[in-house]
């Protein structure tokens, strides 16, 4: 490739293949498993009642706090410990059992106590396990006792942890443990009511092998020494998927006053530089939203095989080394994880049902972040790219799973993750602010993460404090009306929706033209200058199927299989396959072997299905690259390849 850029990001191609994203979806852009949920209804809809995801009954009995002490083996591949929760009936008069969720975890026993009183053993019962939601553990309580503790220890196979060997990591030397909570995956790991409407604050004390560092997502000590035991607290209450430990050769550098880096210390200098405007993003959204309200904010950057783009653990995003580009072109998965901070963390979603609060609000304070720290171009290439992948999404979604407000009951919540939460959600707060006008919009949405603050809301919660603030004053005054109903209960997108557009865009597009017709040879393309955005553009604007030779002439020309930024090469290798470009194929399977980011496997996969060879191929590939994969990853690749473990399939 002849720009600097490309050229910039060949050199950063490192044996673990480090890649990025600029959409930054922890989701997938894939149609997820049909079902039929009830047909989409406007206001006054049901709000599907409860959390269909949890086995809790916190409006009898709620989980206020939470004590973990836990001993980390590596060589078992699990915690062990005890959980000590601190409960609080909503009836002094009420004597109902205390129900928590749990899957594939030993229960040794249970005990409690009341105050200060000694623990005292509690009878308890483990139901049937469902495959999606795991066990209920149920305890029976004396009526005034206020703490329950659990013995318990977490399977080596639990779905939320990952136990990486030494080989999986990037210095090679110590093996490393991350856990992944987010949606449902916390009960495989910790005894709770794990559900986003309840709201716990935690202590936790971890014992690690000595030589290894512990990080949770609370107060971290950037200056801690490696003792083999590590305290942690999490003083604001927050939603049990944002619950997190992650444990290795660990080393801090620090970015700016409140923000930091965490990184295996051969990847340290390279995420710092990366990641150096970590400190400005968090000063623009304060600037826009209110003051952050987490203390510091530090990244933790994760193996490879980090399932997705990012975590927004609050004080410590969890991230895929897959967006260090060496040019900080897909930084914007850190402006979406900071975003988390306002939209998410502080303002949850309190069922699954309603994930769109926190991706879609997300999706947009990231565009905002980038127009304010990279300006109004990057923010409209951004915003253009995403919109191009929600539509593609919506020609094949089911239409039942293209509502804001989506019905997840019985079904796997993963389900739910695909573009529609994140980029539709983000073009209904567009249009509002486009409707509404910018100043206004913004002082709306900061004052609505004031309001929330804290809470764990529904998208009816929403929606009554959208007409109260904004819909129902500007109507008085004769204001616009946007279809409020119409972006959360209908497919689609409505037709008054607003179309990004880049001006930028459009002379790649003359580009790409002017490449297909013939007019310019491909050492002739004027892409000197072009960013990271500019050269995914121009590869989404080729046509299916080109001729090898075509593809020959780019790969010559701009050594896309070489290339270093993750985004750019998981957009040619599925370019690759569907075109049985045969010499991109080493690189599809290094990529797919090293790389356990779902966003990029879940496509690539499903493409290789679509024929007998490359199904053959994918089965060959995934057999080397599944022991490397998290248990998330590995769950999603065995559906799509209908992968039968005893046999290898
Ligand atoms: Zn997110």
């Amino acid at each position: 490739m002849t720009s600097v850029d490309k050229n910039e990001a060949m050199n950063q191609l490192t044996s673990i293949l480090l890649l990025f994203s600029a959409s930054l979806l922890a989701a997938c852009n894939l149609p997820s498993k049909q079902t039929q949920p009830e047909a989409a209804k406007g206001q006054g809809s049901p709000d599907f009642s409860r959390d269909p995801h949890s086995y809790s009954n916190p409006e009898q009995i709620k989980v206020r706090h939470l004590d973990l002490d836990l001993q980390v083996s590596f060589e078992k591949k699990t915690l062990e410990g005890s959980a000590t929760l601190t409960v609080e009936r909503a009836s002094a008069s009420d004597s109902a059992p205390l129900v928590l969720d749990t899957q594939d975890l030993k229960i040794a026993r249970v005990e409690a106590a009341q105050g200060s009183a000694p623990f005292q053993p509690a009878s308890f019962t483990l139901g049937a396990p469902d495959k999606i939601l795991g066990a209920s553990l149920t305890i029976q309580l004396p009526p005034t006792a206020d703490r329950v503790r659990i013995h318990y220890s977490s399977s080596p196979t639990a779905a939320a942890l990952q136990w990486l060997t030494p080989a999986q990591t990037a210095g090679k030397t110590h093996p490393f443990l991350f856990s992944q909570s987010q949606a449902i995956y916390a009960r495989t790991w910790i005894p709770l009511q794990d559900t986003p409407s309840v709201r716990l604050t935690y202590a936790a004390t971890i014992r690690t092998p000595q030589d290894r560092r512990a990080l949770m997502s609370a107060e971290n000590d950037p200056h801690a020494q490696r003792s083999g035991e590590y305290r942690f607290k999490m003083t604001q209450p927050i939603p049990s998927y944002l619950i997190a430990l992650a444990v290795g050769d660990l080393v801090f550098k620090p970015l700016g006053e409140r923000t930091g880096v965490y990184a295996e210390p051969a990847m340290a200098a390279k995420a710092a530089k990366e990641f150096e405007d970590t400190e400005k993003m968090l000063v623009a959204t304060e600037k826009l939203y209110g003051p952050y309200r987490w203390g510091r904010y530090d990244l933790l950057v994760l193996p490879p095989s980090f399932p997705y783009g990012g975590m927004e653990n609050p004080r410590l995003t969890f991230a895929t080394p897959t967006i260090i580009a060496g040019n900080k072109s897909l930084v914007s998965l850190v402006a979406h994880e900071l975003a988390h901070s306002w939209s998410g963390n502080l303002v949850t979603n309190a069922t699954w049902s309603d994930f769109w609060l926190n991706e879609g609000f997300t999706s947009y304070v990231t565009q905002r972040i980038i127009e304010a720290v990279y300006g109004a171009e990057r923010a409209a290439m951004e915003e253009v790219l995403e919109r191009q992948e929600l539509m593609e999404l919506l020609r094949t979604l089911p239409e039942a799973d293209q509502v804001l407000h989506i019905n997840l009951t019985g079904r796997d919540p993963e389900e739910g993750v695909t573009d529609i939460p994140y980029a539709k959600g983000a073009a209904f707060l567009r249009h509002l602010e486009k409707a509404y006008g910018r100043a206004r919009c913004d002082s709306f949405v900061r004052s609505y993460f004031d309001h929330f603050a804290f809470q764990s809301i529904r998208t009816s919660d929403f929606v009554n404090y959208l007409n109260q603030h904004l819909i129902a004053p500007a109507a008085a005054a004769g204001g616009p009306s946007v279809p409020v109903d119409e972006w959360i209960y209908k497919p689609g997108i409505p037709a008054s929706a607003s179309q990004p557009s880049s001006p930028v865009f459009t002379k790649v597009e003359q580009q790409a033209q002017e490449w297909l017709s013939g007019q310019l040879p491909a050492t002739k393309l004027h892409t000197g200058k072009w960013s990271y955005h500019e050269w995914q553009h121009f590869l989404r604007s080729l046509p299916t199927p080109l001729p090898k030779e075509r593809m020959a002439q780019l790969d010559t020309s701009f050594h896309f299989s070489q290339s270093g930024n993750a985004e750019i090469l998981h957009q040619w290798l599925l370019m690759a396959i569907r075109n049985d470009y045969a010499p991109a194929y080493p690189k599809l399977e290094e990529f797919l072997v090293s790389v356990g980011r779902r966003k990029f496997l879940r496509p690539l996969y499903t493409e290789l299905v679509k024929t007998e060879g490359g199904r053959q191929r994918a089965l060959s590939i995934y057999r080397k690259a599944r022991p490397g994969y998290h248990p998330i990853a590995v769950a999603t690749v065995d559906e799509i390849l209908k992968w039968k473990e005893a046999s290898g399939n």
